[in-house]
C-alpha cells in the first residue's frame, strides 16, 4: 500500500514483535511463551502480529474473546501454523461448538462455562480443551472458594469421562507491576495451593500459568510452565517506573505518523482550537495534524501530547478535536504541509513514545496503542 496519500498511519514493525518475543522467551527460561494478541494485538493487527510472535518463539497465543480466537485459528491454519489458541472471557449463551470443533483452548472460570463447554463437546463429538481460570486475589474473572470447589468437582468428572482435556490452570496478578507488593507473593502461594488441590482431585493440567509481561520480566518465580506477556510483545514497558523498553531488550513496534495537512502563519494572541485553551504567545506558524479522538488520540492529552516534526518536539496546542489537532511550530519553522509528524515511535531513537502520551493523557501505554481507531491504517514494515 502506498502510504503517501494516507493522512495518518500506524507503521507496525513485525521484526520488533519477533525480537521482543524472542527476548521474552529468553527471560522465560524453560517456560513457554503465550503471546497475548487480544484486542487486535493491542491495536497492532491480530493476524500479522500473531504470526510475527510465533516466528519469534511464541508456542501459544492468547485472546480474550471467542470471535478473536476463531478468526486467529482459521488464519493460522491458512498460514500452515499450528499453535494452541486460548480464549478466556465468555458469556452464557455463546456457541462454544465451533471453538470446540476447531480445537480452540477455552478458559473456564465457572460452572456455567463448564456446562456449556461440555454441551458443545457432546454436540460436536469432540473433547474440549480447557484451561481452568482461578481467582487467586485479583478479584476479577476466575473461580474461588465454594465456586472453585464445585468447578473442580465438575472438571474432575468431565476429565474422567473423557469430555475434556485439562490443558491448563491459570490465574492473573493484581500487582505484577509492583513486584514487591505483598499480594504478589500471596497470589503465588494461593496458586500453589490450588495446584495441590487439583492434584489431590486427580486433575494435573499440562501447563500452569500466572505471569503477564511485568511478572515475566521481573519475577522468575512466577513463570511456572508458561508465561502470558501482552504489552511487552509490542515493545512497551509494563513497568515504566522500573525501566524503559530497551532496559528489558524490547523495542516499540508501533510508530504513529501523520502528514501535516496545513501550515499557516498566526499572530501573537491567537486562541487555538475549541474553547481557545491555548493562545499563541508570539507571531508563529501553526501545523495541523489530521488525527483526533475519533482515531484514538486521547482528548485528555490536549495541550500536552508530544509530537515530533523535523526532529523538533512540540506539544499539542489547544484541544484535540475529533479529526485534528494543532501544533504551535514557532515563527522560524520551515515546516510545510505534507511534512511528517511523529506522534510516537521508538524512544531509544529519540522519538516521543506511547508512554509519553500515556503520561500526557493520565493513562497507561496499553490504552494509547489499543484505542487507535479503525480509520488509522496499520502498515507493516
Ligand atoms: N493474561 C490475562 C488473563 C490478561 O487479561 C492479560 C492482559 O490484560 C495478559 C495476560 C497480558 O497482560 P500484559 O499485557 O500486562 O502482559
Amino acid at each position: 500500500m502506498s502510504t503517501q496519500a494516507l493522512p495518518a498511519r500506524a507503521e507496525v514493525d513485525l521484526g520488533a514483535i519477533r525480537g521482543n518475543v524472542s527476548a521474552l522467551a529468553e527471560r522465560a527460561g524453560s517456560a513457554e511463551v503465550m503471546a497475548v494478541v487480544k484486542a487486535d494485538a493491542y491495536g497492532h493487527g491480530l493476524v500479522p502480529s500473531a504470526l510475527a510472535a510465533v516466528r519469534g518463539g511464541a508456542t501459544w497465543l492468547g485472546v480474550a474473546q471467542l470471535p478473536e480466537a476463531l478468526e486467529l485459528r482459521r488464519a493460522l491454519r491458512g498460514a500452515g501454523v499450528e499453535v494452541p489458541v486460548l480464549s478466556w472471557l465468555h458469556v452464557p449463551g455463546q456457541d462454544f461448538g465451533p471453538a470446540v470443533s476447531e480445537g480452540v483452548d477455552l478458559g473456564v472460570a465457572s460452572t456455567w462455562a463448564l456446562d456449556e463447554v461440555l454441551a458443545a463437546a457432546a454436540a460436536t463429538g469432540s473433547t474440549a480443551r480447557i484451561h481452568v481460570k482461578v481467582d487467586t486475589g485479583l478479584g476479577r474473572n476466575g473461580a474461588w472458594d465454594a465456586d472453585l470447589e464445585a468447578l473442580l468437582a465438575g472438571v474432575a468428572k468431565a476429565q474422567a469421562e473423557g469430555a475434556v482435556e485439562v490443558v491448563g490452570l491459570f490465574s492473573h496478578f493484581a500487582y505484577a507491576d509492583a513486584p514487591q507488593h505483598p499480594t504478589v507473593r500471596g497470589q503465588q502461594e494461593r496458586f500453589d495451593g490450588i495446584i495441590a488441590q487439583f492434584e489431590r482431585a486427580g486433575v494435573r493440567p499440562q501447563v500452569r500459568h500466572l505471569a503477564n509481561s511485568a511478572a515475566t520480566l521481573t519475577n522468575p518465580s512466577a513463570h511456572y510452565d508458561l508465561v502470558r506477556p501482552g504489552v511487552s510483545v509490542y515493545g512497551l514497558s509494563p513497568v515504566p517506573d522500573l525501566g524503559a523498553p530497551e532496559d528489558f531488550g524490547l523495542r516499540e513496534a508501533m510508530r504513529l505518523v501523520a502528514n501535516l495537512s496545513l501550515v499557516k502563519d498566526a499572530p501573537a494572541g491567537q486562541g487555538i482550537s475549541y474553547g481557545h485553551t491555548y493562545t499563541t504567545s508570539t507571531d508563529t506558524r501553526l501545523g495541523l495534524v489530521p488525527m483526533g479522538y475519533a482515531d484514538g488520540i486521547p482528548r485528555h492529552a490536549s495541550n500536552a501530547g508530544p509530537v515530533q516534526v523535523a526532529g523538533q518536539r512540540y506539544s499539542v496546542a489547544g484541544r484535540v478535536c475529533m479529526d485534528q489537532f494543532v501544533l504551535d511550530l514557532g515563527a522560524q519553522s520551515p515546516a510545510a504541509a505534507g511534512d511528517e509528524a511523529v506522534l510516537f515511535g521508538v524512544g531509544a531513537e529519540g522519538e516521543p513514545t506511547a508512554q509519553d502520551w500515556a503520561v500526557a493523557a493520565d493513562t497507561i501505554n496499553y490504552e494509547v496503542v489499543t484505542r487507535l481507531g479503525a480509520r488509522v491504517p496499520r502498515v507493516y514494515v
